[in-house]
């Protein structure tokens, strides 16, 4: 089997096999060789590494990895796609693919039973309509995930990397840089894609640190500040934390925090690093502990 990664040899496999590209799940197949090689490139595989490949499709990027990697494991959801996959991988005995839903597989397990506990480097052409609970999931905390390269949406890849005031930065932005640091590679055309996506993608990689820039008392309750100060956007953050009644922060409290840090009761989420973030969220972790 040639490599997939044109147009000729993707439609002859669309066409052997009556494929249609399922909507539902995201699917836009690659079809440049270039975007793929700068994939596996960036990502840094070497035959080390196990690769946790998230929706193989019909094996493009899974052939690619497979070259370039120990071993791959492709998680794809769609069983209609096992067969094309069968045949696509024919050739190479080091990829692996299960039929799941990556969002249902619990990856601890997978590392154990399949790479000996080791952390995977993740790499996919991610389906767009799920990639922050992919994202999230593969970077919280004991995910056992070194590294993640992966195509986005290019508005979604911008928002990863974003620092504070800029108008893309919120929640997705700090919950990223909390756990890695992310890089973007390339920045790639819908001509790229079978079907083309209605929008331009990028290839982001984000690398876990080993050292958190920050340490918080309590992850989740960071985190639920994280999402209230930028649920309501054009709010203040006293308002949008305060409106959050799972926190349990008063107008009072949160002001209060807010000018320990050295800012106004009238500043908004979208101004405060990752560092701010986590001393306001310690700070509030206090008042309610304490009341
Ligand atoms: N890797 C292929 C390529 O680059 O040509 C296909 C990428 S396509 C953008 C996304 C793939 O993710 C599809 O094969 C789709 O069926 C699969 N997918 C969608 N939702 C999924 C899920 N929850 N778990 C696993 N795979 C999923």
């Amino acid at each position: 089997m040639a490599y997939l990664g044109n147009p000729a040899r993707t439609k002859e496999v669309i066409n052997k096999y009556h494929l249609n590209a399922q909507k539902k799940f995201g699917q836009n197949f690659l079809i440049d060789d270039g975007v793929l090689e700068d994939i596996v490139s960036s990502a840094g595989i070497t035959k080390d590494d196990t690769v946790l490949e998230i929706g193989p499709g019909i094996g493009t990027l899974t052939q690619y990895l497979a070259e370039a990697a120990g071993q791959v494991i492709a998680v794809e959801i769609d069983d209609k796609l096992l067969p094309v996959l069968e045949d696509t991988l024919s050739e190479y005995d080091n990829a692996q693919v299960l039929n799941a839903d990556i969002l249902e597989v619990d990856i601890k397990s997978l590392s154990e039973e399949k790479n000996n506990g080791k952390p995977f480097k993740v790499v996919a052409n991610l389906p767009y309509y799920i990639t922050t609970p992919i994202i999230m999931k593969l970077l919280e905390e004991g995910s056992p995930v070194e590294s993640i390269t992966v195509m986005v949406q290019k508005e979604v890849a911008d928002r990863m990397q974003e620092k504070e005031g800029s108008k893309e930065y919120g929640a997705l932005s700090i919950a990223v840089q909390y756990y890695a640091d992310p890089e973007v590679v390339c920045v790639v055309p819908p001509s790229s894609f079978i079907p083309q996506p209605g929008v331009d993608s990028a290839v982001i990689k984000m690398t876990r640190y080993e050292q958190m820039p920050v340490v918080v008392e309590d992850e989740k309750f960071f985190f639920q500040v994280v999402k209230a100060a930028f649920s309501q956007r054009r709010k203040t953050l006293v308002n949008g934390l305060s409106n959050n009644k799972e926190l349990g922060i008063s107008k009072d409290m949160a002001g209060d925090a807010l000018e320990k840090i050295g800012r106004t009761r009238t500043e908004r989420g979208e101004k405060l690093s990752l560092k701010e973030f986590a001393q306001l969220s310690d700070i509030l972790y206090g008042f309610t502990r304490k009341d």
